[in-house]
């Protein structure tokens, strides 16, 4: 992979001791174009600071700003299985995209292109399991939406970056809300384990389909996010899960 190391960014700092690298997270820039998501990404005086690994634009031109060994801070306040310092564990690709709020639209086919020969250097470079191949709304999924809907998660796991289930069962009944919690947080997500549905859960139930079930997104527990989240479960490798 040709990388383009002309702009390096400052903000970044030591990944926390024992935490290695299992994982990479995927985003969008939100913004209108590569210039002035680069621009943020070096920027060392905003209020807050941040910065990713890596920085595809729309014609598959990868910049890479942050090596892989330092950590880049591009998770922000996040969870996954247990872990909340993900950008220790973690490297972070953005995405040009305008985004949910500026004119969302679909990844261009040299993008996703780069991104595929970029993701497979880094698996083989740090053993990344596909089951950790994750989306910034994965990780927060109260404050984010990317990489969204549009991103193809389901070609991509096909390559070995991500999960997808072969089949979903079929669902008959509508599941109760705390099996509902119990599925999503088997999977990684941050969710409180009992109550109704409210806010919080809807978030969450949103990612999970941004992720999942892009063909649904209800933020509701219809019969196909229920048959999705079984599957999605019961495919996600074992991980010690908190009491
Ligand atoms: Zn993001």
């Amino acid at each position: 992979v040709k990388l383009d190391r002309t702009y390096r960014s400052p903000n970044y700092n030591a990944r926390a001791a024992g935490k290695d690298i299992d994982c990479v997270i995927l985003h969008y820039t939100n913004l209108p174009d590569a210039v002035t998501a680069l621009a943020m990404l070096i920027d060392d005086r905003a209020d807050r600071p941040v910065s990713a690994h890596y920085l595809i634009d729309l014609d598959g031109r990868i910049l890479q700003l942050v090596d892989d060994e330092h950590r880049a801070w591009h998770a922000g306040v996040s969870y996954w299985q247990g872990e909340t310092d993900m950008n220790s564990r973690s490297i972070g690709i953005e995405l040009v995209n305008r985004g949910h709020q500026g004119g969302y639209h679909a990844f261009p086919a040299a993008q996703l292109e780069a991104l595929k020969h970029l993701l497979g250097e880094l698996k083989t470079r740090h053993a990344i399991p596909a089951a950790r191949f994750l989306a910034h709304s994965d990780i927060a999924p109260e404050r984010k939406e990317d990489p969204g809907e549009l991103f193809p998660w389901q070609d991509f796991a096909q390559l070995g970056f991500g999960l997808w289930p072969e089949t979903c069962p079929e669902v008959e009944k509508i599941l109760e809300m705390d099996v509902i919690r119990g599925l999503l947080r088997r999977i990684g997500y941050a969710c409180a384990a009992t109550g109704g549905y409210d806010p919080a859960l809807r978030r969450v139930l949103l990612a999970f389909q941004r992720h999942w079930a892009p063909d649904t997104l209800s933020g509701l527990t219809d019969a196909l996010t229920a048959s999705r989240l079984q599957a999605v479960a019961a495919m996600m490798p074992h991980w010690e899960q908190p009491q």
